[in-house]
């Protein structure tokens, strides 16, 4: 193999001659104030959009990214789900804790169910239940409840016949179903046209549209 011949060193004897004297700037660029953008001002021009959600804990509100799939309350410190879920049948003592959906879909049967959610959409039948739903909890089908039910709102299907007991605890619910059920709600009923309450009701404000039945008793609360 040929080897690569090297160039002997070559040493120099002049003396490196820069035009300045090294660390001062030339006569024009002294006094120069540069425009200064501080690093902070830069970061946070980038904006990660944000939603708000409430703890299921403490009921104070958070805002967390958007693309978020979990995130912790920073008031509590309690973790906080946010994906959706789809109860499958025969499961057992089961506990979900989400502010995301929660399903329990039409031909499920569950036993000692313990649900707190951000929404929920029951079609099947529960017994032994623990429910807290923070917004809406809409019935449909023919859907049976029977334990602790709260819901911020309840919405019931048209067409469907469920029931609630012993009773639901809600903010304010929409009917458009039939719904059998001793009702406590702090805010507003509206049984819509084609919709019935079968049971005691609790609430401020009864409205019944033109079609709508409510069998029972209406003891009007105090909001
Ligand atoms: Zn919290």
């Amino acid at each position: 193999m040929r080897q690569r011949r090297q160039e002997p060193a070559v040493y120099r004897t002049e003396p490196l001659v820069v035009p300045g004297i090294s660390g001062y700037l030339p006569e024009e660029a002294r006094g120069r104030r540069d425009p200064f953008t501080p690093i902070v001002e830069k970061e946070s021009r980038v904006v990660v959009p944000t939603r708000e959600v409430t703890c299921y804990e403490c009921g104070k509100k958070s805002r967390i990214p958007v693309s978020a799939l979990s995130a912790h309350c920073v008031h509590c410190c309690t973790h906080l789900t946010l994906t959706d879920y789809i109860l499958k049948p025969g499961a057992k003592r089961l506990t979900k804790r989400t502010l995301g959906e929660v399903v329990l879909p039409a031909q499920t049967e569950l036993s000692l169910l313990t649900v707190v959610s951000g929404r929920m959409v029951a079609a099947g039948k529960a017994t032994g239940v623990k429910l807290r739903v923070m917004d809406v909890l809409e019935m449909t089908g023919n859907a049976s409840l029977e334990g602790q039910v709260q819901a911020g709102r309840l919405k019931v299907k048209k067409g469907s016949r469920v029931q609630v007991s012993p009773g639901v605890s809600v903010g304010s619910a929409e009917i458009k179903g039939v719904l059998t059920a001793r009702l406590h709600a702090t805010g507003c009923v509206h049984v819509r046209d084609g919709g019935a309450l079968i049971g005691d009701c609790y609430t401020p404000e009864l409205r019944l549209d033109p079609g709508a039945v409510h069998r029972g008793t209406w003891y009007p609360i105090k909001s």
